[in-house]
């Protein structure tokens, strides 16, 4: 019976837990997947560990997404890029790390708009330079864009992060001052949020999208609330929107694939159940 494993510090708000459970059950499988509390202090020996006590592999959220990337023995290219680790498993003996944040971003986004809906995009705006940002970056770099302009608070942030990112880029990456954000939207075909702005009991994410070209899309990575403040502005001026949650729901795809051997689908039975889980109403 495959175990797998949630292990983060605190751990005990994770939705993983329900998204796998809820496949399980679908799929009719014999495994478990169960919430593990880590302390940073102790990741190094749990990594190596995990196997003995029967575990296949599982996620690993904050803090300890870069010591899964430091401590793993082989990462996928998109774990390379982004730096960071949240889905480990073991193949022919060897402990493997993957970044399932960049598909689950990519998988959500071409579910909402429809593919091939970057023919119409020549330029993406990100907003934020955290890890979040990375993994967006990382996905929307595979796609024919012209340019993706990075804008964070901190400048110096963006700035490592186009650096990071940029050797081997087909699209051009920039950076873009925050200031300039008001002149950077007209030009904009999609602009996508990963700062923690507009999560409960955070300011709100302000932008002034009434100067979005009437065909811009607006992705929000925020999923508490499902409607972020920014997501609520782009409606009322007409724009598409994406929100956050399908993000977290397609990332969680490729690990329980490789730990249970079912490729699961994101269903709108397991998309009401978590949200139902965010608006408190389980
Ligand atoms: P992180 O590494 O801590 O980065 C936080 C980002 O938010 C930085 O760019 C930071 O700018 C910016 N920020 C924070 N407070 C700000 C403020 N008052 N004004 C302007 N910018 C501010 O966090 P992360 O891991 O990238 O996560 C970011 C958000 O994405 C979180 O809300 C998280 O829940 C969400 N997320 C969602 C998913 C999903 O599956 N939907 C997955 C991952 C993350 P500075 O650099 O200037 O501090």
């Amino acid at each position: 019976m495959p175990k797998a494993f949630v292990a983060g510090h605190p751990i005990k708000h994770s939705r993983s837990p329900l998204i796998h459970g809820h496949w399980l059950k679908e799929y009719g499988l014999e495994g478990s997947y169960e919430r593990i509390d880590v302390a940073p202090v102790d990741f190094g020996e749990f990594l190596r560990s995990f196997p003995t006590q029967g575990f296949a592999g599982g996620n690993v959220t904050i803090p300890h997404k870069e010591a899964a990337f430091a401590g793993v023995d082989r990462r996928t290219a998109q774990a390379e890029r982004v730096k960071a680790v949240n889905t480990l498993w073991i193949e022919d003996g060897v402990l493997r790390g993957d970044n399932t944040d960049v598909a689950g971003f990519m998988a959500h986004l071409d579910a909402s708009l429809g593919t091939g809906w970057e023919q119409d995009v020549d330029t993406a705006l990100v907003i934020g330079a955290g890890g979040a940002a990375r993994a967006v970056v990382a996905g929307l770099q595979d796609r024919p864009l012209k340019r993706i302009l990075v804008t964070n608070r901190t400048l110096a942030k963006a700035e490592d992060l186009v650096r990071d990112l940029r050797p081997g880029s087909r699209v051009g990456l920039e950076t873009s001052a925050w200031e300039a954000l008001g002149r950077v939207i007209p030009h904009a075909r999609l602009i996508v949020n990963t700062t923690s702005l507009g999560m409960a009991g955070q300011p709100p994410l302000t932008l002034d999208l009434s100067r979005a070209p009437r065909d811009a899309a607006v992705a929000d990575i925020v999923y508490v609330p499902l409607e972020t403040p920014l997501l609520a502005a782009a409606k009322a001026q007409g724009l598409r929107t994406v929100d956050g949650l399908g993000m977290l729901l397609h990332q969680a795809v490729p690990g329980f694939a490789r730990w249970f051997g079912v490729r699961p689908e994101v269903t709108p039975a397991l998309r009401a159940l978590i949200l139902a889980d965010i608006e408190g109403r389980r």
